[in-house]
């Protein structure tokens, strides 16, 4: 009963129980399946659920017209016990903090079993940034990168892009917390540009791990390599040039969404041919080489493949029982809730988690962030060698655990992360 414990643990309550919206519940849930098949109590829980620091700042900016507005935005470090914290910041309408907190905690687990050597972080800024001028976003992003300033750096916590930003917005962030501190600290930031230090492949990369993951999951699902189809939801950062990748491995991508709309081909979409019509008029519909699709049966395709790559909680209770792909590969964070996930497993489609399908970008920031820290640069064939090498291990660890231990994959990915985080916090010790 939260009414008879004392204060502290009232407050630690009602940050595990209290004002969560359904992505932090679904991260809470994850956490707490977790939890019990390991066996820790609730204190290691609590640990593991709070996050460690949390800044929310007004972001005050004045508008090319003269005039001024503030904007709300928040940075969550979830953990700091494996490293500095890492994650992306976001700009998006949808942003609020507990959506961030969600992010930040899987932003824990995913650099945990990819076991690249940090915490969890998140930022984001609720914002429409189709709605700013080029200057106007710059102006936004040195202010809050400035509100941010005493809780990030290259040995604290290192953004990164996310939805709605990009390289341009993580040199203005390295920018302004290097005219901060006097000196260039390239290592603030990952997702940089190539000439600040930025690191090949970066821009590509959890296309890429997204990509490799999904070919093993239909080789472990036994779908036959010729005739292959996907659908891929959402044409940005990820699902781009995820469907390019998935076209170079002669899977046939028939349908494709973005936020305005869906196209289909059932031969199969010209993937060059739709970016281009993309580059030119800013959406998917309205190419020729394809007919129109409502948006949301795009997710119920009878399709080999299904890659979620846009925004969280698409698959729900109520759509996941007319999901008919046998691989679900979440390209975005998130995209599944708990209750249509236990439909998918119950259906028998295999989901491969988020945080091992879409780890290739903190995996390859990873490598920006040692590439500058040794100041020597890799060249495009390392970095998508060993960005390989480390998705296949964590895949490999995957569904060995989830052989062991009779779970899904997401319930094993989420064991093995749990575990070396709690782990190194057991090592390390509570302070005082
Ligand atoms: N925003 C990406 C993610 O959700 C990348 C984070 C990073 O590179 O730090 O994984």
């Amino acid at each position: 009963m939260t009414d008879t414990l004392a204060p502290a643990a009232q407050a630690t309550a009602s940050f595990l129980t209290d004002g969560a919206t359904s992505v932090l519940d679904d991260a809470k849930r994850q956490l707490a399946a977790a939890i019990d098949i390991l066996g820790y109590d609730d204190g290691l829980h609590a640990m593991l659920a709070v996050p460690r620091r949390e800044m929310t700042v007004g972001v005050p900016l004045r508008r090319d017209d003269g005039t001024q507005q503030v904007f709300i935005g928040h940075r969550v470090q979830h953990s700091l016990t494996r490293g500095p914290a890492k994650g992306g910041v976001r700009y998006s309408p949808h942003v609020t903090l507990d959506e961030v907190r969600a992010l930040a905690m899987w932003m824990t687990w995913k650099c945990a079993l990819l076991d690249v050597p940090y915490g969890g972080a998140k930022g984001g800024v609720a914002l429409d940034p189709a709605a700013l001028s080029m200057s106007e976003l710059e102006r936004l992003t040195r202010r809050f990168t400035t509100e941010i300033l005493p809780i990030i750096g290259p040995e604290r916590d290192i953004p990164a892009p996310d939805i709605g930003t990009d390289e341009r917005v993580m040199a203005w962030m390295l920018d302004t917390y290097s005219v901060a501190s006097g000196y260039t600290v390239p290592g603030v930031v990952t997702g940089k540009p190539l000439a600040l230090g930025g690191s090949r492949g970066r821009a590509s990369a959890t296309s890429r791990g997204v990509v490799h993951v999904a070919l093993r999951a239909l080789e472990h699902v036994a779908v036959p390599a010729s005739g292959r189809t996907a659908a891929v939801q959402g044409f940005g950062k990820v699902g781009r040039d995820a469907a390019k990748f998935l076209t170079d491995a002669d899977i046939s991508v028939v349908a494709i969404s973005d936020q305005y709309g869906a196209v289909y081909n059932g031969a199969g979409l010209n993937i060059l041919d739709l970016a281009d019509h993309v580059d030119k008029t800013g959406r998917v519909v309205g190419f020729s080489a394809a007919e129109a699709l409502p948006p949301h049966e795009l997710l119920e395709l009878d399709v080999d493949l299904l890659v979620p790559a846009a925004v969280e909680s698409v698959i729900t209770v109520e759509n996941a029982p007319r999901v008919r792909a046998s691989v679900i590969v979440e390209g975005a964070n998130g995209p599944t809730s708990t209750a249509a996930d236990e439909i998918l497993a119950r259906n028998g489609a295999l989901v491969v988690p988020d945080i091992l399908a879409n780890a290739g970008g903190v995996v390859v920031s990873y490598f920006e962030w040692v590439q500058g820290n040794q100041a020597y640069w890799w060249n495009a064939q390392d970095v998508e060698d060993r960005l390989s090498e480390k998705m296949s291990r964590a895949w490999d660890d995957v569904v060995s655990t989830a052989r062991i231990r009779g779970l899904t994959l997401r319930a094993a990915a989420m064991v093995l992360a749990v575990e070396r985080v709690a782990d190194a916090h057991l090592l390390r010790g509570l302070y005082p």
